[in-house]
């Protein structure tokens, strides 16, 4: 039987390795420090969790298999770019964004001071107030790739409703 389904959940998990020679980008934020994510588009690891996440709540898939990185049209894009077209994409399906909850998963910089601003830029992204969009920041205690500096990790979780 199926029935009405007024809301979805979704889950988004992203990785990029940090090199020297780039700008690190986190949530449209460029954050100072010696290095930064290599990757085809800027590399923003949380938005690409978080498009993820819009994307997954409506079972469409991943940012790969729709802006793929063989595509030289996203070479350098801006991620809240992808974001913007994620959610202008949700919005023409009837959805909107009701919230979302990231994490990023860092051993340094400190990302505190920051994160306040990838709340802004993902909410103007997404269309929604600020207050519905919730950015984390961790370390993991220097386990892992992510606790060496080799990469940073991003997870994310949304809700989506009918408009
Ligand atoms: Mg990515």
């Amino acid at each position: 039987m199926d029935v009405p389904i007024n809301a979805r959940i979704g889950f988004g998990f992203d990785v990029h390795a940090l090199v020297p020679g780039r700008p690190l980008v986190l949530g449209g934020v460029a954050v100072p420090f010696d290095k930064g994510l290599i990757g085809h588009s800027d590399a923003d690891v949380l938005s690409h969790a978080v498009a993820d996440a819009l994307l997954g709540a409506l079972s469409l898939g991943d940012i790969g298999r729709h802006f793929p990185d063989t595509d030289p049209a996203y070479e350098g894009i801006s991620s809240l770019e992808l974001l913007r077209r994620v959610n202008a994409d949700l919005l023409h399906r009837g959805w909107r964004v009701i919230n979302v909850d990231g994490t990023v998963v860092a051993q340094a910089p400190r990302l505190a001071p920051f994160v306040d601003a990838m709340r802004e830029n993902l909410a103007s992204c997404l269309e929604v107030p600020v207050d519905r969009i919730s950015v984390k920041a961790t370390t993991s205690e220097g386990l892992g790739f992510t606790g060496r500096g080799e990469g940073i990790a991003a997870y994310a979780v949304c809700m989506v409703g009918r408009r």
